[in-house]
């Protein structure tokens, strides 16, 4: 058994002011958040409290060089209303993996676990019970030293908010393939859920918004060809009724929802290819003709068709009547989420369940 989480609760939820219909992506934080710290070679103090400010020394190393780790995850409400977690084993995994990259010391899984176990448990009256809403996880580890000096932080904190959120992109989204900036090289951190990656796109993302586009397809490092991935969304083609999308060898952020995906598929008898992408093949089958549907996959986002891609001169436009493939694969995840899908896999877990 993991050390036990110290528990102080807010006198009055807040819940009864939110619009369940209303919800504004990312501004909306539930009544508590989790804090634990990491202090002579281990973690300890773990808590759920109030959600409050920090106090945060201004030689905190996180903020000058960048040592901060996140995950992102989601929870919603099945058939009875149960709180239900997805696939949650999945995100320590990966924040570990993030950790090690940024040499970071690594969270328990147990203790990550319960935590998210128990704060949403806790939280579940934020659920949103709508198809395409839920209660966003946001578990974030940051240095806490207090020097100036690159090096890593002997100390850390490690923190989990809850957000109800409404469906990310609730229309089809445009994207340019850029020629001139990249997002992650082999040897980089692009693996690795930290914060420098999306200081990084800003700029980039910020001229093609006023190039019409609402993202980036970010395309290798080095030749500038090859297809990576989107802002937080990993990205899939169907050409010829086949299913591609490129491989994570380094450079591409290791999407859970990317591989929840891509085993749904198979299982329903698709091909699915996760191979090297040249950009020049996607505009060949395009003008083919047999390209038929892009999608981006990401926990924030499920699933968002792409409605027009850009590649320097060309202009891909895409008929969302013929995105089948996407449109089976994001009410299968859907309905896992809300259990009017079985889950053969166990992928789903009821919030507040976990025992050591
Ligand atoms: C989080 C993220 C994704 C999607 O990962 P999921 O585990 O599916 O949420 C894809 N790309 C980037 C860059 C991300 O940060």
């Amino acid at each position: 058994m993991s050390q036990a989480i110290k528990i102080t609760k807010v006198a009055h939820s807040n819940v009864d002011s939110l619009d369940f219909d209303n919800i504004p992506f990312g501004k909306i934080f539930t009544d508590h958040m989790y804090e634990a710290h990491y202090e002579d070679g281990k973690w300890g103090s773990f808590a759920i409290k109030p959600l409050e400010n920090l106090s945060v020394h201004p030689g905190n190393l996180a903020w000058h060089y960048g040592q901060s780790i996140f995950e992102g995850m989601k929870a919603t409400k099945g058939k009875d209303g149960a709180p239900l977690l997805f696939r949650p084993e999945e995100h320590i995994y990966r924040l570990n993996a993030s950790a090690a990259r940024m040499c970071m010391p690594e969270f328990p899984e147990a203790a990550f676990l319960d935590a998210i176990h128990t704060i949403v448990k806790m939280e579940e009256a934020w659920i949103p019970p709508s198809e395409g809403s839920a209660l966003y996880i946001r578990p974030l580890m940051f240095a806490t030293d207090e020097a100036i000096g690159v090096r890593p932080s002997e100390k850390y904190t490690l923190l989990i908010m809850c957000l109800p959120v409404g469906p990310y992109y609730p229309k089809p989204v445009s994207l340019l393939a850029d020629t001139k900036y990249i997002r992650a090289a082999m040897g980089g951190v692009g693996e690795a859920k930290t914060a420098g990656n999306y200081a990084a796109s800003l700029y980039p993302a910020k001229l093609a918004k006023e190039e019409g586009y609402d993202q980036i397809m970010w395309l290798d490092a080095k030749e500038h060809k090859y297809v990576q991935e989107v802002g937080t969304m990993n990205i899939f083609f169907v050409i010829d009724g086949k299913v591609v999308t490129p491989i994570t060898e380094g450079t591409i952020l290791k999407g859970i929802t990317r591989k929840t995906i891509i085993q749904l598929l198979e299982e329903k008898g698709y091909d699915v290819e996760q191979r090297r992408i040249n950009i020049d093949e996607i505009v060949e089958a395009y003008k083919a003709g047999t390209l038929s549907e892009v999608f981006g996959t990401g926990t924030a986002a499920v699933i968002a068709n792409v409605n027009k891609l850009k590649y320097k001169d060309t202009v891909m436009d895409f008929d969302q009547d013929k995105a089948t493939v996407s449109a089976y694969a994001k009410s299968t995840i859907n309905g896992l989420r809300n259990q009017t899908v079985e889950d053969t896999h166990n992928w789903v877990v009821e919030a507040g369940t976990y025992t050591a």
